[in-house]
């Protein structure tokens, strides 16, 4: 297979390199962890994306998680232009953020008040303050290999960038803030007893992605989140579902309705903002009835709720509630799914496909992975190749073996078709 022409993509990022921090402004998207070079994007449309060389590809990147309609939707597109046309950004309350919210709480009725904010880092940040205003206690919970956002609390142990790049923990976090966050390994309730019998009086909340997605797709074994759930009750604590990535993702309603777990706050981002910025948290009321001006935990943004954010969010959930697009989407991960473990089967490889609802990945390693520990056994050299050579048939995979990939609405039979294609030659 001939290599791609990107000449101007490699032209643009060479430029990029005196502008930006290593050429980008978020850095998975350097590429670095497979050897290669970005591409510079000009368009999307549908399941593909086309470089600014004319190449295209079907995507499975998906923006990291939000495009579950698409690259453009027709729909969403129009809404933003309308909605553009009336004025961007008023710092007022406008009607759209009370239909947003009604939307987002018919799919997660666990969240009775929810706040708008613009990034999953806003809304992780957000919530574990509050958690700790509500419970007055300092110390969280999380696990190896889980991401929730830049905050300095998380950038312990947190998975996929920060592990793709070597530093297990960020230069410029204060070692008095990262000393607050306990890490446990996910899938490990017996460590996370242990960290509660340490400290009982003082641990406000965990915080969880209930199926892992940043080290990779990792889904909860059996009885871990009921775990949390009562370990949480028994010791006083919160147990915070970050679902920025896994809300209507693995199942419309999140994590929390696929396993029947109702967390006590909710994060969410991604998907809910239809390709355009924006982030949530929300939970019982008792809880987010400290967040100002209704009580005393400061949280403010000037952006918060801005009408084309929610006017996207709002069209893009309204797509969602018609039952037929989720099950289409289910039927096509389950095209790609069993496409993918035909042809591990036939090339006699022992590779672990993890999947839940849109999210996958294919680890390259032979155990199966259930932390962080055995997700960093995986091969990251056969990863890269493999990433390379999807490339060049045209399928746009995360530049990182410790990412998941996404299907949107628009991966249509035809597109898993010319995938699983892909991946017969590129998998050697
Ligand atoms: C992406 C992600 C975040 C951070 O969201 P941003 O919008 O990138 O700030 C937080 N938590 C999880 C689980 C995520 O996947």
């Amino acid at each position: 297979m001939q290599s791609k022409n990107i000449t101007r993509s490699q032209e643009l990022f060479q430029q990029a390199q005196s502008l930006l921090p290593g050429g980008v402004d978020s850095p998975v998207r350097a590429f670095r962890s497979v050897g290669s070079q970005p591409l510079f994007i000009d368009r999307g449309e549908g399941a593909y994306v086309y470089d600014v060389d004319g190449n295209r590809y079907l995507d499975y990147v998906l923006s990291w998680g939000p495009l579950i309609l698409g690259h453009a939707n027709h729909d969403i597109s129009r809404v933003i232009c309308t909605t553009a046309q009336k004025g961007t950004s008023f710092g007022a309350p406008i009607p759209l953020e009370l239909e947003l919210a009604r939307r987002v709480m018919g799919f997660y009725p666990s969240m009775e008040r929810v706040r708008f904010v613009n990034s999953g880092t806003e809304a992780t940040m957000s919530a574990i303050r509050l958690a700790r205003a509500f419970t007055h206690r300092d110390l969280i919970i999380k696990f190896e290999g889980c991401y929730h956002g830049h905050t300095d609390s998380f950038l312990v142990q947190a998975g996929s960038g920060v592990a793709t790049l070597g530093l297990p923990d960020s230069p410029g976090v204060p070692t008095v803030t990262a000393n607050q966050t306990l890490i446990a390994p996910f899938n490990d309730l017996d460590a996370v007893k242990a960290i509660f019998q340490s400290y009982p009086h003082q641990i406000a909340a965990i915080i969880v992605e209930p199926v892992a997605g940043n080290m990779g797709v990792v889904p909860p074994v059996e009885g871990f989140l009921e775990g949390l759930r009562g370990l949480t009750e028994e010791f006083g604590a919160l147990l915070i579902f970050d679902e920025v990535m896994t809300g209507f993702r693995v199942h419309p309603g999140g994590a929390q309705t696929l396993y029947n777990i109702k967390p006590d706050l909710t994060t969410l981002g991604k998907v809910i903002g239809g390709g355009v910025p924006v982030g949530a948290f929300g939970g019982r009321q008792a809880i987010m009835d400290l967040i100002a001006p209704a009580g005393p935990v400061y949280q403010a943004g000037t952006f918060s709720g801005n009408p084309l954010a929610m006017a996207a969010g709002v069209e893009t959930l309204r797509i969602l509630e018609n039952p037929i697009v989720w099950e289409n989407l289910e039927a096509r991960s389950k095209q790609l799914k069993d496409g993918v473990l035909s042809i591990l089967r036939k090339k006699a490889l022992n590779y672990h496909l993890q999947s839940a609802g849109t999210m996958f990945t294919l680890f390259f390693t032979e155990n199966p992975v259930s932390n962080w520990a055995s997700a960093s056994l995986a091969n990251r050299e056969k990863y890269a190749q493999f990433f390379r050579n999807m490339l060049d048939y045209g399928v746009y995979l995360a530049p990182s073996q410790f990412e998941a990939g996404f299907l949107s609405s628009m991966h249509g039979e035809h597109e898993i078709l010319l995938t699983l294609e892909a991946i017969e030659q590129s998998l050697v």
